[in-house]
Formats: C-alpha cells, sequence, structure tokens
C-alpha cells in the first residue's frame, strides 16, 4: 500500500467515524452545521489526495497532518458531548457573545463559527478550541470547541473564566487581532517588562527574583536540553504571555466582577503560591493584580450605598477578595489598554460588561438569599413585566452572596454549590423570559 493509497483509506475511515457520530443525541443549536462542515473538509481533502502525485511525500504528510488536525481531532470531540454534563443555559449566553465576535468574512459573505459544547476532566479543563484559519482557496467555517469541566456541571459562577478564553477566541479571528493588538497589547506592555522578549530576558535572568522562579528555571534545566528563554526560537514565550495578560482583561471588560471571583478562585486553588510559570502562562501573582486593577478601571465594583449595610458590607467583602494581591502594572496602562479593548469592541453590543445598577443588585442578591433563582421578569397587578436580566449581573451577585454570606446574615447557610445552582437556574429563566421577549411580550 502505498502513501498514498493509506491516506485515501483513512480519509474513508474518518468519514465513517462521522457516520457513526449520528447514533447521539447532542445539545441543540449546532450538530448539523458541525456534521457538514467536517463532511465538506473530509470531501475537499479528498480530493485534493486524489490529484497528488503519489511520489510527492511532502504534499501527502501535509494532507495527513491536516486531516488529524481539521478533521479526526472535531470528530472525536463531537461524542464528547452530552447534554447532561454541563450547564446548557450558561453555554447559550457563551454562544450569543461569541458568535458576532468570531464572525469571519468569505468570499460568498459572512461565515458565522459553529460552536459545539462539550464537557471533560475537572479543575484545568476550561479552554476553547479556536482553529488556525486554512490556507485553503475555499474558506471553511471555524469551529469553535468549547469545553467545560465535567465535575463543576452546575458552578456557573467559575464558568465566568470562559470570558478569558472567549479572549483566545477573539485572538484567532485575525482581523480583530490586529485592531486588539494596537488598541490593547501596545499600551499595555508599554516600556513595561513585557514589551519585548528581551526585556522579558532581563526581568527573568535578574539575580534577585522570587526563589520559586529560579527552582523552575533549575528544573527546566534538568527536564531540557536548552535553558528557558524568551530570546531566539523560544520567543513565543513572550508572545503568548502576553496573549494570556489580554486574555484577562478582556475576561473583566466581559464579565466584569464574576471574572475576577473566578479567576481568583481557580487560579488561586490550582497554584496558592502565585509564583507557579511556564512557558506558556504567566505567574498568577502577575495576573491577579491586573484583573484587580482593571475592575478598579471599569468601576464595576463601586457601587453606591444600597440601602442595606449587610448588603454594602457582602460587596466589601468580594471587593477585598479581589484586591488581595501584589501588584505590578501600572495603572496608566491598564486604563489605556480597556479604553482600546472599549472602543475596539464597541461594534458588538452583546460583549462588554454593563455597570450593574445598585437597586436591582439588591433586588438580585435578596432573591439568592431566599434561595429563589433571580429571573427579571415580575408579575404586577397589570399583567407581567418582562425585564431583561444580564446573566453576568446574576453571576456578579451570586459572587457577592457567597463571599459576603456572613455579612448578609442568612438564616439558612448556603453552600457553594448551592448559589451557583441559583444561578445556573436563573440564567435559564432569563433566557425563557428572552424567548417570550422574542414571542412579542412585553
Ligand atoms: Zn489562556
Amino acid at each position: 500500500m502505498s502513501a498514498k493509497d493509506f491516506l485515501l483509506d483513512e480519509l474513508y475511515n474518518v468519514d465513517l467515524t462521522l457516520q457513526e457520530t449520528l447514533r447521539h443525541d447532542y445539545a441543540p443549536g449546532s450538530g448539523r452545521e458541525y456534521f457538514d462542515e467536517c463532511k465538506t473538509r473530509i470531501q475537499r481533502l479528498t480530493d485534493e489526495t486524489n490529484r497528488v502525485d503519489p511520489g510527492d511525500s511532502t504534499a501527502i504528510a501535509a494532507i495527513a497532518s491536516r486531516l488529524s488536525e481539521i478533521v479526526s481531532q472535531p470528530i472525536s470531540l463531537i461524542e464528547r458531548s452530552h447534554l447532561g454534563e454541563f450547564s446548557w443555559p450558561f453555554a447559550h449566553q457563551l454562544r450569543e457573545i461569541a458568535t458576532p465576535l468570531c464572525t469571519e468574512s468569505g468570499p460568498k459573505g459572512a461565515l458565522t463559527p459553529i460552536i459545539h459544547i462539550l464537557a471533560d476532566g475537572g479543575l484545568g479543563a476550561y479552554r476553547i478550541y479556536t482553529e488556525t484559519p486554512l490556507p485553503d482557496p475555499i474558506r471553511h467555517r471555524r469551529i469553535l470547541n468549547v469545553v467545560f469541566p465535567r465535575t463543576m456541571k452546575h458552578h456557573v459562577l467559575l464558568h465566568s473564566i470562559f470570558g478569558h478564553e472567549i479572549g483566545h477566541a477573539a485572538w484567532a479571528i485575525p482581523a480583530l487581532r490586529s485592531a486588539l493588538r494596537t488598541s490593547v497589547i501596545e499600551p499595555l506592555f508599554k516600556e513595561s517588562r513585557l514589551e519585548t522578549p528581551a526585556e522579558a530576558e532581563k526581568w527573568i535572568q535578574d539575580p534577585a527574583r522570587p526563589p520559586e522562579i529560579t527552582k523552575y528555571l533549575s528544573d527546566w534545566a534538568i527536564r531540557h536540553t536548552h535553558p528557558f528563554t524568551f530570546l531566539g526560537p523560544n520567543n513565543w514565550a513572550h508572545y503568548s504571555w502576553q496573549q494570556e495578560f489580554f486574555c484577562d482583561l478582556f475576561g473583566v471588560v466581559t464579565f466584569g466582577p464574576s471574572f475576577a471571583g473566578a479567576h481568583k478562585t481557580l487560579l488561586g486553588g490550582i497554584d496558592p503560591s502565585g509564583l507557579m510559570i511556564t512557558t506558556s502562562h504567566p505567574p498568577h501573582a502577575a495576573r491577579a493584580p491586573l484583573i484587580a486593577r482593571a475592575v478598579d478601571s471599569i468601576r464595576c465594583l463601586k457601587f453606591s450605598a444600597s440601602g442595606s449595610a449587610q448588603l454594602d458590607a457582602a460587596i466589601a467583602k468580594f471587593k477585598s477578595f479581589v484586591d488581595q494581591m501584589p501588584s505590578t502594572n501600572s495603572n496608566a496602562q491598564i486604563d489605556a489598554a480597556i479604553a482600546g479593548a472599549m472602543t475596539t469592541l464597541a461594534k458588538f453590543p452583546s460583549v462588554l460588561y454593563q455597570a450593574l445598577d445598585i437597586q436591582q443588585l439588591r433586588r438580585v442578591c435578596e432573591l439568592l438569599a431566599r434561595r429563589i433563582p433571580p429571573v427579571g421578569a415580575q408579575l404586577k397587578a397589570d399583567g407581567l413585566d418582562l425585564s431583561p436580566l444580564d446573566f453576568r449581573h446574576i453571576l456578579a451577585c451570586g459572587w457577592i452572596v457567597w463571599l459576603g454570606h456572613d455579612e448578609l446574615k442568612l438564616a439558612k447557610p448556603l453552600k457553594f454549590l448551592d448559589v451557583n445552582r441559583l444561578c445556573d437556574r436563573g440564567i435559564l429563566h432569563r433566557q425563557a423570559v428572552e424567548l417570550e421577549r422574542e414571542r412579542g411580550g412585553t
């Protein structure tokens, strides 16, 4: 069997595997589109393989690699999507934010992304597979696979970390990335230790660095044949660190305070010292102050008095949770980067976090404290008031009730899971209210 024949055989196998995925039920929304996109990709790659010269080993290797990356892997992810394993109201909200942001132009008009949701793994599972654009002459639709942690089905407060992952998805869209580079990355890192690979190298080689970083570098030296460096072939590490900081900032401007709560809880849990570094991710100790200052800069945790001293104390508790960190960035850099992000994202109205009114906050917190899932709709003497309630506001209130539960002096204590479940249900109700509004309700 020649390499070309083997590749054609594998294309046939992949097609059979795709057919097998039809046995299962998936979340409503994108199953058909996902299937069609994979089917088209198999067809294009088969046509390309049929045309290839059997002696052209470079072309055959390139097609084999693309087959695995752009078809086999996405197919393997389809069957891992089970409706009962993640919060689908939250997944719906993510789709609403990511779709306009990640729509690209193609030869025949706008190409909306196909957003697929699955549950996998635990604490570190949060991610969005974004796909790199293909150099195909016929443009394909981008598939975004959103991964929720299987073990935290109802933990919508933690799911706010998707604000960061949507930042990665935005970064994957070339037209958006260049605008974000100019408007966010440049002002954020101007004259900082991460402005250039050379500056970053100077910083990490500084003898005054924390001992944990010295240990990390000596461990690295044992495991690798080349030293850790931001220079030369490893300068993608610098690019990757910049992207991580950008995504954190993106999380704040899109999800507001609940993003800060999720980030601090998840990263503070995985790396309590805050000093763990990798070539792809900067230390939490450097990311946390950026988030705290960004929260300050957009004033999303600044409220006038609510009329309830207990609730004001609960809000202050949340604020101090976000603030308990060392600092490395200057406010001016962060303000400029946020202004750039706001300008660039202004054309996507559903993406940016909007200020939460203190009386709305009070009403939602009171409902949560009484174990009632919060919802914008209210029954009134003269009918039904279908007011919209942004899901990110529900999440912000969830964090306030959770972190401030001592201050709120709840008659019956709530566990973290309870608050999450109530918010999850509130987001579900919100979707029902939206559907009713679309049907012509008021
Ligand atoms: Zn990231």
